[in-house]
């Protein structure tokens, strides 16, 4: 499954390519920008791009999608009128199989409840050339690092912890579907040149401190926006110690302070893992180009020269952390997490521990997490909360259960999910969620926003590494530090848990027995693809209309959105999962998670035309009606959070027609521009403020739309009063023509005809 060739011909190009680019940039570069530069795309010259300003297009060398993003992404490949994939492509099936018994209970009831949509993308992979990955067969990033990340590689993928694959070295980027398709298709990707961020790491990790706190710590400096524009570069002794997948982790969760990607150079760990996975000949070729993936010499010395931010820690003094509830940028460490919990009111007691996912499943995790579980059971302990273990693949899980590791954790109560999403993603089944109580989780995941493991607003959700959470499930105590603090056993005995121990590799090998991949026809001509008329999960795409020409006026205000609006705000993920296949019906979910900045109220805005207050779809709804354009108006890093292009297209199906917001998460603002909508920034933020519940818009100078060209927008209040307000927008002029042709894919489709 894993292409050879594709590495050799990366491998093979990269020397010339790096040392071309240095010829231009004419100075030392970092690992990251070896990659980028290495990766452009044919028809683009190569100059010295200028970092957080310059769009670049691109040409990664694999593109991976799940099987919630792959849906839509795979509708609009079937438009754009190509035989198979121009480049190594596979689809993963994780986000659609609910947890709720146990993994293979739940497997087999997911399977027959998504039925229709997995033939339909086992059908698709097979006819484009695109390899499958069964349900139960893992977790995409998990998947892909065992199997397709590789050193000194670019890849983009349609789920926002695709980055996961920078500890393996990898430039790998979260994109929306549109994205997918365009590389799918053998156009160029286009990324704004990223910042540089550098973290230094020195020391060692010890004691009760893992990976996971790295970029616990890091959340808490950089905060879920600190990282925007930039790949964030981790260099130093420190990182030398770190595991190939412990490198996964962090880098996994440089999705949560917004960074566009996250790496580490080519190092003995990462051979190690390539050895373990059945990659030797690509740990062979690494070394050959040992010197091209890593940053050149001078970087390291003198970082603050190349690097436009530069971080330190020093891994020996890093104390474990519980970051949360609510955002993965709360970074508590764990010995001031009573005081913290007890001044904020947040819940003492944890209800559920939660392992596993495709940030902390790595055979490591595991077998750390398993020697804290053993000792509950040698030291006469009952665990106190739930526990549940979601492996990340189906090698982890074989290998795992070979190891005894299963049988550990079920002795203490453990319940092992499916290898797949499942509570890390609302697919939690979770008895008693919908009453809607206060309690606490711990999980070792990565996101924590409000609803999103159990869709329970009152569930306080940390994150932290799979030992602690491990040791607080054990416990039942959020304050509960392994440290310092002991426990009561069964015999009323004080007794206290030791380190976690673990093995970075199985010293027997990893292995499997099916690993549940389906490699494509070689000639799928002849597949043939089923969506039902009726279905309603599945509908096959109608483009977006072209705009025609003219100002946007008359535009009515559909929300004011006040506070954080993630991508799960604007679509929401649980049961509306099932829906990402058919435009029209997940539409209903259109912004019901965004609160109105006039009510503080979520999934009640006034309709303009009745007075009265309704859910956001329906009031929108009765606007497309009625033919009214309409306008929504957010705070800062607006779709921060996921790569879902649904949240885009959602609003361009319903006939929003511009998004207007103090700042944007970058995934959502280009997958905006994919679909063909305005997606503009005010130019004084305070002009938030003028914008009113019964506004009225209208566009004085799009006719005139242009690159690094402000617009003005007049706001007609309800007592017809006016301000006229600049927007600012970053919009090159190929973004411009995919608003004039209704989206990209329409203007993908005119180029192929
Ligand atoms: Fe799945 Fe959660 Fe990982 Fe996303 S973050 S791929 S939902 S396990």
């Amino acid at each position: 499954m894993f292409d050879l060739d594709l590495v050799k011909k990366v491998y093979s190009e990269l020397p010339e390519k790096v040392k071309q680019a240095k010829g231009i940039l004419n100075k030392p570069m970092t690992y990251a920008e070896k990659i980028l530069y290495s990766h452009l795309f044919a028809a683009q010259e190569l100059a010295a791009f200028k970092r957080g300003a310059d769009y670049v297009d691109f040409a990664p060398d694999r593109v991976a999608m799940q099987d919630a993003t792959a849906q839509m992404a795979l509708l609009q490949f079937i438009n754009s009128g190509k035989k198979r994939t121009a480049v190594p492509s596979t689809v993963h099936c994780d986000h659609l199989i609910q947890a709720q018994v146990e993994g293979k209970t739940d497997l087999s009831v997911s399977k027959t409840a998504n039925k229709e949509v997995f033939d339909f993308l086992e059908s698709v992979s097979n006819k484009y050339g695109i390899g499958f990955w069964k349900p139960g067969a893992g977790i995409i990033h998990q998947v892909v690092l065992e199997n397709y990340a590789f050193p000194g590689g670019m890849m983009i993928g349609t789920d926002s912890h695709t980055v996961n694959a920078g500890g393996l070295g990898m430039v790998a980027i979260g994109v929306g579907g549109a994205d997918a398709v365009d590389v799918m298709a053998g156009m160029a990707w286009e990324l704004k040149m990223p910042k540089m961020i550098g973290v230094k790491l020195t020391g060692k990790i010890s004691g009760w401190a893992a990976p996971k706190d790295v970029i616990l710590k890091v959340a808490g400096i950089l905060t879920v926006k600190g990282g925007t524009g930039a790949i964030i570069e981790y260099f130093g002794e420190g990182a030398k110690s770190l595991s190939a997948t412990g490198k996964g982790t962090i880098c996994n969760m440089g999705a949560e302070v917004g960074a566009t990607t996250s790496i580490f150079a080519y190092d003995e760990s990462m051979e190690r893992y390539l050895r373990a996975t059945g990659r030797a000949e690509v740990a062979d070729l690494a070394n050959g180009v040992k010197e091209h993936l890593d940053a050149d010499a001078e970087v390291y010395a003198n970082p603050e020269q190349y690097y436009d931010e530069l971080i330190e820690i020093n891994l020996s003094e890093l104390e474990p952390h519980v970051n949360g509830p609510f955002t993965p940028d709360r970074a508590t460490p764990i010995s001031q997490m009573k005081e913290t919990a007890e001044a904020n009111g947040w819940p003492m007691e944890v209800s559920v521990g939660l392992i596993g996912s495709c940030t902390n499943s790595s055979y490591e995790d595991i077998s750390r997490a398993a020697s804290i579980a053993k000792q509950a059971e040698e030291k006469g302990l009952v665990t106190q909360a739930e526990f549940t273990i979601t492996p990340g693949s189906e090698q982890v899980r074989y290998t795992i259960e070979r190891d005894g590791f299963i049988d550990t954790f079920e002795k203490i109560g453990g319940k092992v999910f499916a290898n797949a999403c499942g509570p890390c993603i609302g697919q939690w089944a979770r008895p008693g969620a919908e009453k809607g109580e206060k309690n606490t989780i711990v999980h070792s995941f990565n996101r924590n926003f409000s609803k999103r493991a159990d869709g329970n607003p009152n569930t306080h959700a940390f994150v932290t590494s799979p030992e602690l959470v491990t040791a607080l499930a054990i416990a039942g105590r959020l304050d509960f530090n392994p440290a310092t603090d002991t426990l009561t056993n069964k015999n009323g005995e004080e007794v206290k848990l030791d380190l976690p121990t673990g093995e970075e590799l199985p010293g027997k090998g990893f292995d499997v027995k099916d690993p549940g991949f389906q490699a494509p026809a070689a000639d799928g001509s002849n597949v043939v693809i089923n969506v039902a008329d009726d279905s309603n999960r599945l509908q096959l795409l109608s483009p977006f209309e072209k705009w025609d020409g003219q100002n946007i006026t008359g535009a009515k205000l559909l929300i004011k959105a006040e506070g954080k609006c993630t991508t799960d705000h604007i679509s929401m993920a649980g049961p509306w999962l099932r829906f990402r296949g058919h435009l029209d019906n997940i539409s209903n979910n259109m912004l019901i998670g965004a609160v109105n900045a006039f009510n503080g109220e979520t999934n009640k805005v006034k309709n303009q035309l009745t007075g009265e207050y309704d859910a956001v779809p329906a009031v929108q709804r009765q606007y497309k009606a009625e033919g009214i354009p309409t306008v929504v108006v957010g705070d800062h890093n607006y779709g921060e959070g996921s790569s879902r292009e649904h949240a885009a297209m959602e609003p361009r199906h319903l006939g929003v027609k511009a998004v207007i917001v103090k700042s944007f998460a970058r995934i959502h603002e280009t997958n905006l521009k994919k679909q063909g909508m305005l997606g503009l920034t005010f130019a004084n933020e305070n002009d938030y403020d003028l914008v009113q519940e019964d506004d009225v818009f209208n566009f004085v100078d799009l006719v005139d739309f242009a690159p690094d060209k402000a617009l003005t927008v007049e706001l007609v209040h309800a007592d017809g009063s006016k301000d006229a307000i600049k927007l600012n927008h970053t919009y090159n002029a190929q973004q411009i023509e995919w608003f004039k042709a209704g989206s990209a894919l329409n203007l993908i489709k005119q180029q192929n005809a």
